[in-house]
């Protein structure tokens, strides 16, 4: 079973997050400063590290920064902080997903269960489904209830890349580092251009989104696997 461990020094937000889990039946570990979580870490394999950005003794960032480093884990960040720009910086130094308080348990353990599942042994494979959208790596070919979507090389790599992280958000700057080398400033425009003609050949809606999905001011995300 799942190891899971939070840093965090509220103690009523660590408590419930505690409950919750173990009612769900992971293994779980609190620790209340950076100090503690290291030595937590060193101690001990753990499959998810929930992290508070305010903490005591450390500057959030810098410690999620140091942390992804030393460890191959995801992170899942939970922040007091509704500011996007925490956010955007929080996933662009390797945070996985962010959760914002508050928050209820089934949100918790939707986060937990999907950084798990992509961390499970899915890199190998050579398909994606999420709903009627199926790609297929090997062939480079996007099809929506069978039938093939003719997209443009960029496209194709745009819709390959959010659909290997899927369920996961990507900032604008990672993309675009993904895809054209260096971050959103320059791209941005780009970026959007291929988004909306990738939108109006696979959506339905495409005002109104099913599989990538808009993260205002953050980026983009893509429908989990079913
Ligand atoms: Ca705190």
């Amino acid at each position: 079973m799942s190891r899971i461990l939070i840093v965090e020094d509220e103690f009523s937000i660590s408590n419930f997050m505690k409950t919750v889990l173990e009612g769900d039946g992971y293994t779980v570990e609190v620790a209340t400063c950076a100090a503690q979580a290291r030595a937590a870490l060193d101690r001990a394999e753990y499959h998810v590290l929930l992290l508070d950005l305010g903490l005591p003794d450390a500057d959030g960032l810098e410690l999620l920064r140091e942390l992804r480093q030393r460890y191959a884990l995801p992170v899942i960040v939970v922040s007091a902080r509704t500011e996007e720009s925490e956010k955007v910086a929080a996933l662009d130094c390797g945070a996985d997903d962010y959760i914002t308080k508050p928050f209820g348990s089934p949100e918790l353990l939707a986060r937990i269960r999907a950084v798990l599942r992509r961390a499970g042994p899915a890199a190998g494979t050579t398909a994606f489904t999420t709903g009627a959208l199926t790609i297929d790596y090997d062939k480079h070919l996007v099809t929506i209830e069978g039938k093939p979507v003719h997209l443009t090389a960029n496209e194709y790599r745009l819709v390959e890349l959010l659909s290997r992280s899927a369920g996961k958000v990507l900032t604008y700057d990672r993309i675009s580092e993904a895809m054209w080398g260096d971050a959103a400033g320059g791209n941005s425009q780009l970026l959007r251009v291929n988004m909306a003609n990738i939108r109006r050949k696979l959506e339905q809606n495409p005002a109104e989104p099913q599989y990538i999905l808009t993260e205002i001011g953050v980026g983009y995300r893509m429908k989990e696997q079913n």
